[in-house]
């Protein structure tokens, strides 16, 4: 029993604790990293802004759902250390944007689908689709009505989208949009929502590979400099 136990507590130290979970991803690639976020609604405005007042956006009151959603886009395509790109499903799908890859062939399988909702809930939802280990779908559903004001409405569908690249609750509260428990002022995504797009979609730098490897906190990798 207790050889049982050391053995597993050596897997754990060796493999991490990491694989105990199974994290599910798009099947995307660091040289085609691409999925697109269709809206149902493209240009209804905000009524209500109470962005703060270092926001790029504060103050506007003319914030059309697509702007909105193209600052969340330009927050996940900014991470350092992650290949994942997104983009906005063009509204006429015979004139994507100029430089994008899009046909609809290549956005099957890869597609966010965004609409509001009639029916209550806690500000939205997302429900993915898979094949095998592959998510190759995910749906996002919004409270029609509770996303007036586009700080809600950054701050609940960056976390939905969130759950659609494969992001989970974590327990961290303070530097996650994806927690439970996050703070209602958060709207952009932080540290550990970062780490975890990373974690999922590490790009190669340089040649650096930013692929995490789980040592407990334990490095592996320390060397005295010689
Ligand atoms: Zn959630």
């Amino acid at each position: 029993m207790q050889k049982l136990l050391l053995f597993t507590l050596f897997l754990l130290l060796i493999f991490g604790f990491r694989l105990i979970d199974r994290f599910q991803k798009w099947n995307i690639h660091e040289n085609d990293p691409y999925l697109w976020i269709k809206l149902c609604d493209r240009s209804t405005l905000f009524q209500d802004n109470t962005l703060p007042k270092e926001d790029p956006l504060t103050s506007r009151t003319d914030i059309s759902i697509a702007e909105a959603m193209q600052t969340i886009v330009d927050d996940y395509n900014s991470l350092y250390g992650s290949y994942l790109r997104l983009e906005l499903y063009p509204a006429d799908t015979n004139a994507p944007a100029e430089g994008s890859t899009f046909t609809v062939d290549r956005a099957k399988k890869r597609t966010i689908d965004i609409c509001d909702s009639d029916l209550f809930m806690a500000g939205g939802q997302a429900s993915w689709e898979y094949e095998g280990e592959k998510i190759v779908g995910c749906t996002i559903r919004y409270q029609k009505g509770a996303m007036n004001d586009v700080h809600a409405f950054l701050s609940v569908l960056t976390h939905e989208i969130g759950h659609c690249v494969g992001l989970h609750h974590p327990q961290e509260s303070i530097h996650a949009i994806m927690s439970y428990f996050a703070n209602r002022e958060l709207y952009r995504l932080q540290i550990d929502d970062k780490m975890g797009v990373r974690y999922l979609y590490p790009q190669t730098l340089e040649g650096i590979d930013h692929k995490e490897h789980n040592s407990m906190g334990m490095s592996c990798h320390y060397r005295a400099y010689e």
